[in-house]
């Protein structure tokens, strides 16, 4: 028997996609060995505000500029299609469609850490589950600690204590050095937490972190302020071509 093609997927919003989203994907590929990543962006999520969200066409052509020079990196348009119908598109329903397209691939589902923690709040986190090895990736504290106060604190509840967690997290902020270490140990433990709950293949990228955020970037378009480093360059150029962000309208 062949061994199974193992296919990255990277989904975001991509709003715009970034070089933390390239980091974490490339991290994915070689950790995994990975044939080949696709960079799927999704409709508008019910939870961001639908008014920042720019239209799917211009988060598939900024997707398409970030990866074109990266081989094994492609664009898929498996989301979009619905999102620009203003269909609602879901992981479950995306994964069911890539395993009847290519039943001999085996999927791995890449995602920054807050996305870990708010998976059960997914339609269906057990058909993904059954269906894909979910990738995680540390965020910096700042992004993990907000969602972790919310959810993983309960959920992971048994593992750890919860008001345990709050303080060691608010109190270490000041202290990179000493976070860093806590988002990976709580990262670990909410992954165990999952694949005890669900069965679930999860594993965690051997990742330091990258700052950097889609909202971050918005905020500095709209001031003006530079964004070298923070993504490709030829998405930089298309940003301030198109005067994407610049106002909110
Ligand atoms: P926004 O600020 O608009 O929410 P974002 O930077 O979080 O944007 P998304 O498109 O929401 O980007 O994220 C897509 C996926 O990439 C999510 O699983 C998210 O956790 C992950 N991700 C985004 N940025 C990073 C990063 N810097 N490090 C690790 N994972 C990241
Ligand atoms: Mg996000």
């Amino acid at each position: 028997m062949t061994p199974m093609r193992r296919i990255g997927i990277m989904g975001g919003t991509f709003n715009p996609i970034h070089n933390g989203h390239l980091a974490i994907a490339k991290k994915a590929k070689e950790q995994f060995l990975l044939e080949k990543v696709l960079f799927m962006p999704s409709g508008v999520p019910y939870m961001k505000d639908q008014r920042e969200v720019l239209p799917i066409q211009v988060r598939c052509e900024m997707t398409a500029l970030a990866i074109r020079d990266i081989s094994d990196f492609e664009l898929s348009e498996m989301e979009a299609a619905d999102a620009a119908l203003g269909k609602n598109t879901y992981t479950c329903d995306t994964l069911q469609k890539l395993r009847i397209a290519d039943p001999d691939a085996a999927y791995y589902f890449i995602l920054g850490a807050d996305s870990l923690y708010a998976m059960e709040d997914w339609k269906n986190p057990e058909l993904i589950f059954q269906n894909c090895t979910v990738l995680a990736a540390v965020r910096t504290a700042d992004h993990v600690s907000s969602q972790i106060t919310d959810t993983a604190a309960q959920t992971t509840g048994g593992i750890h204590a919860a008001p345990e967690r709050r303080e060691m997290h608010f109190s270490a902020m000041s202290d990179q050095a000493a976070k860093e270490p806590e988002t990976i140990r709580l990262l670990t433990a909410h992954a165990q937490y999952l694949r005890r709950k669900y069965h679930a293949f999860v594993e965690i990228l051997e990742f330091a972190g990258i700052d950097i955020s889609s909202t971050q970037i918005r905020e500095r378009a709209r001031k003006g302020e530079s964004l070298q480093g923070l993504l490709p360059e030829a998405v930089i150029a298309y940003i301030w071509q198109n005067h994407l962000y610049e106002k909110h309208s």
